[in-house]
């Protein structure tokens, strides 16, 4: 058996647009080349700024956006042949935790009729192996089994999601996309939806693709990740060697603007500082997709795309500053600050 859970291979998602009648089409690559592999029992965290493509990769990976080009394979089905049967069983072992609990449940059912669902449609079980199912998977999140006949409003956000993860385990999926899972809770209960998430994995071998904005978070969460910016993948690796090591000025500048809780740490802390706002994606910029933003940018950067360079500690990074310029060779971004002093202090991202 495949050590992979999910493997991405070149995915391009693409959106059209025409102008009029007979204006010329305008395509929009949201999701450009992307690859990237999440192995059984991990978490692999896909990280950027809104726009960047990352949600757009997660529905691609499962099988909810048709793919313009590449493939992606979840727990050894191929998406790109896959057979009526095998795209339903696909959905059974993937499953998909959104950022709101409060519209993620059906308010007309009861929180035991929503967990029993999947395995209505997917699982040849009686009534009574559903409903032992169903307290088995309350318990597992840290709900009491006999609460099953309450509806979801006669719980707070984070009972919900606590629900909402449940549900999306009830299956045994191979992959479970935590799509911003605790953005829209309080900060008390992010720590403890966090922490149930790190249990559950620890106990079950959850396999997560956990897709955020908060840097914290991933690095907390992931054992690897790649970082988007204009549907590409710019950096991916470790997330230890990720954080501590960028080989991406984008990665570096997101790490930078992280507080740390420490105020000598955040102190010591050197800002990398980047202008103004992503470009649309409809209209991308020649060369690295980077380049009308990076502080570091060369003449090549604005004409070439950047191949990817293996960097020291793994993963891999794309970006000329590891072949022209000063060459950094693999290594991080921030050693190229030990020497230059070309931080512009413009705009904090
Ligand atoms: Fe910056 Fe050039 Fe590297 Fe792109 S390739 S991130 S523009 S230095």
């Amino acid at each position: 058996m495949s050590e992979l859970a999910l493997s991405l291979r070149d995915v391009v998602v693409e959106y059209r647009r025409r102008r009029g009648l007979f204006g010329a089409a305008s395509i929009n690559r949201a999701v450009n080349g992307v690859s990237f592999d999440v192995r059984f029992g991990e978490s692999f965290g896909l990280v950027g700024e809104s726009g960047s493509g990352k949600s757009t990769t997660a529905r691609a990976a499962l099988g909810l956006e048709p793919l313009a080009a590449g493939n992606v394979e979840l727990d050894g089905i191929q998406l790109a042949h896959a057979s009526g049967a095998q795209l339903r069983q696909m959905r059974a072992r993937s499953q998909l935790v959104f950022q709101d609990p409060y519209s993620s449940l059906d308010p007309s059912m009861t929180i035991g009729q929503s967990l029993a669902e999947p395995l209505r449609v997917h699982r040849p079980y009686s009534a009574t192996e559903r409903r032992q199912r169903v307290a088995e998977a309350l318990r597992a999140v840290g709900l009491d089994s006999a609460q099953a006949n309450r509806h979801p409003q006669e719980f707070s956000g984070g009972q919900r999601q606590r629900i909402c993860i449940a549900r999306a385990m009830i299956l045994d999926p191979a992959v479970i996309v935590l799509d911003e899972p605790v953005s829209a809770l309080d900060v008390s209960t992010q720590g403890q939806i966090l922490n149930l998430l790190l249990d559950l994995q620890k106990t079950h071998g959850t396999t997560y693709l956990l897709i955020s904005h908060d840097l914290s978070m991933v690095r907390n969460m992931t054992h690897r990740m790649a970082v988007m910016y204009l549907g590409r993948i710019v950096e991916t690796g470790p997330s230890q060697r990720v954080f501590s090591r960028p080989g991406h000025p984008y990665t570096a500048a997101l790490i930078s603007a992280i507080l740390e809780p420490h105020r000598d740490r955040q102190r010591q802390r050197r800002r990398i500082l980047i202008d103004g706002d992503m470009p649309s994606s409809w209209s991308p910029p020649p060369g690295c997709c980077f380049h009308t933003r990076c502080p570091f940018a060369m003449d090549i950067c604005g004409r070439v795309v950047p191949a990817t360079i293996a960097m020291e500690g793994g993963g891999e990074a794309a970006c000329h500053l590891h072949t022209e310029g000063p060459g950094l060779a693999g290594r991080s971004v921030l050693e190229l600050l030990m020497y230059t002093r070309r931080t512009p202090q413009r705009r904090l991202i």
